[in-house]
């Protein structure tokens, strides 16, 4: 399985989890602490080296928050 690494704009986020949803790994999470300058809490990667690349939630986002880069 390839490895993935994350660019997260995290300003954008609007917290609708659905990237969360799709994720097969089950690494990304809503950051409950932190709020973005939109006044959500924005998208976090709990697990970043268990990232496969997939890309899907780049794909399942609205909002363009996510890119994917793959090794
Ligand atoms: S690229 Fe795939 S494995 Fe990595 S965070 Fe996104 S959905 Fe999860
Ligand atoms: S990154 Fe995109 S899909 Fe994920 S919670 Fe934020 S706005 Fe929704």
């Amino acid at each position: 399985m390839g490895k993935g690494k994350l660019l997260l704009r995290t300003n954008r986020c609007k917290g609708c989890e659905l990237c969360i949803s799709v994720c097969p790994k089950k690494i990304l999470e809503l950051d409950k602490i932190h709020v973005n300058s939109k006044g959500y809490h924005p998208i976090h990667i709990t697990k970043p080296e268990e990232c496969i690349g997939c890309a899907s939630c780049a794909l399942m986002c609205p909002d363009g928050v996510i890119n994917v880069y793959t090794e």
